[in-house]
C-alpha cells in the first residue's frame, strides 16, 4: 500500500513540475484557466494521496509500537471489520466521528 502511494505521489510530482505549455504556443485567458484548473486537481490528488501515506506510514509506526488496532484517541480497540475496510484506520468509529467533525 506505502509502495502503491509511493509510486503514485511521484508520477503526480513528475506530472506536476512539468512544463505544460510549450514556448510560443498560443495562450489565451481560456488555456491559462483551463491549465490552471488542472493543476488545482492534480495538486487535490496530491496532497490526498500524501495524507493517505501519512495514514499508513502512521499505521506501520503502530504496529511496531504494538498500538495498532487500537484508538489512537480512547485507546480501545478498532474492530476488525473497521481494519479489513480502512486498514490504516487510527480511531474507532465513534472517535473518527468526532474527530471528523472537529476538522
Ligand atoms: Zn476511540
Amino acid at each position: 500500500m506505502r509502495a502503491d502511494l509511493d509510486r503514485s505521489i511521484s508520477i503526480l510530482q513528475g506530472e506536476h513540475s512539468a512544463p505544460v505549455v510549450g514556448e510560443g504556443y498560443p495562450q489565451d485567458s481560456a488555456d491559462a484557466g483551463s491549465s490552471l484548473s488542472e493543476a488545482d486537481r492534480n495538486e487535490a490528488i496530491l496532497h490526498s494521496a500524501r495524507s493517505q501515506r501519512d495514514g499508513v506510514l502512521a499505521a506501520l509506526t503502530r504496529i511496531a509500537e504494538n498500538t495498532y488496532g487500537r484508538c489512537v484517541d480512547c485507546g480501545g480497540d478498532i474492530p476488525e471489520g473497521r481494519l479489513d475496510a480502512r486498514p490504516d484506520a487510527a480511531r474507532c468509529v465513534g472517535c473518527q466521528g468526532k474527530h471528523a467533525r472537529r476538522r
